[in-house]
């Protein structure tokens, strides 16, 4: 799978980074999923390669307006480009009324039917290539992560398993590779006892804004990648507690305990400078972006990165996250 930032800036947009939004593709196919949607994301969009058609949901974290306030404009646009396919939209209740009020207030006509469905009271949603899951956060208005979890996955048979047990190669392995148990020769076989289980489905942690990462413990410990908000660096960390934020450090010190393979920092404060490499001497810079990373490598030894608007990211199947697009 891929993921695709749209926009990195915690609150407010900056020149180099818009308010937040996450694209994730599916690993074969077209269809994507948008997590999040400041305002400006469908701008964003047209920067990309991701088509609206292909769009086969969105996900809003919370209803601050750095996460939402895009929703309007784009499904507006959606039924502009002709759409007449229903569209999922996860979201706590009160997005679903504030897009109702809109609609009603503008006397907004959408080609398409908008399916909404409460963030609230999901859990293990299965959409398309993936299962979906909710984990509710700590901010100053419900926040909730979502974690997309492939499914589907094609099992491998451990052929010298079979052939050890005498279960020649034959209709019967096709069998075994969908049914859970199967007979054969008057004998019951257990699909378990002849996968490989070395293959893990992919999953992908993305959270809305939260100064509590351990409350992500559970749902980290079988992913490969967080995603999650570093609004501030650790100088800052009283008035994150505050303001229901996170900083660097604490996040990596999460990730690092949970010992996810990778961790992805995002939603930034606008106070933070762009992502130049630092130099010999330092941060010559006050307020550089490589505060957050340092501080964060610090505690953190697995792989890390600093989201950009327009980062291009893709998930291997060996676990690692790897930088296909963008700097
Ligand atoms: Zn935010
Ligand atoms: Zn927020």
């Amino acid at each position: 799978m891929e993921i695709i930032f749209l926009g990195t800036s915690s609150g407010v947009p900056t020149k180099d980074r818009n308010v937040s939004a996450v694209a994730l593709k599916e690993s074969s196919g077209k269809k994507w999923y948008l997590i999040d949607c400041g305002e400006g994301t469908q701008h964003q969009l047209l920067h990309c390669q991701l088509s609206m058609k292909n769009l086969n949901g969105i996900f809003i974290t919370h209803v601050h307006g750095d996460h939402c306030y895009g929703l309007p404009g784009l499904l507006a646009t959606i039924g502009m480009n002709g759409r007449t396919e229903p569209l999922k939209v996860f979201a706590p209740q009160g997005i679903k009324q504030w897009i109702e009020a809109t609609r009603e207030l503008t006397q907004w006509y959408l080609p398409y039917e908008l399916e909404f469905i409460s963030t609230e009271t999901v859990n293990n949603y299965e959409l398309s290539q993936f299962s979906i899951s909710t984990t509710k956060l700590s901010h100053p208005v419900a926040s909730y992560a979502y974690s997309f979890t492939q499914r589907g996955l094609e099992l491998k048979l451990d052929t010298q398993k079979l052939i050890q047990n005498n279960i020649p190669s034959g209709p019967i392995w096709g069998q075994l590779r969908k049914e859970k148990q199967v007979t054969f020769e008057g004998e019951i076989l257990q699909q378990k006892d002849f996968i490989k289980d070395d293959i893990k489905p992919q999953k992908i942690v993305i959270a809305g804004d939260n100064d509590d990462p351990s409350l992500l413990k559970e749902q980290c410990l079988n992913a490969q990648v967080l995603i999650h908000e570093s609004t501030y660096d650790k100088s800052l960390a009283t008035k994150a507690k505050k303001v229901g934020h996170s900083y660097a450090e604490l996040v990596a010190s999460f990730a690092q305990q949970v010992n996810i393979k990778n961790l992805v920092l995002t939603h930034f404060s606008a106070r933070f400078q762009s992502n130049e490499p630092s130099n010999d001497s330092g941060h010559d810079q006050k307020n550089s972006i490589n505060i957050l990373l340092d501080e964060a490598k610090a505690v953190f030894s697995n792989q890390i990165y600093l989201a950009k608007d327009f980062q291009r990211y893709k998930l291997e199947k060996s676990g690692e996250l790897i930088l296909i697009e963008g700097k």
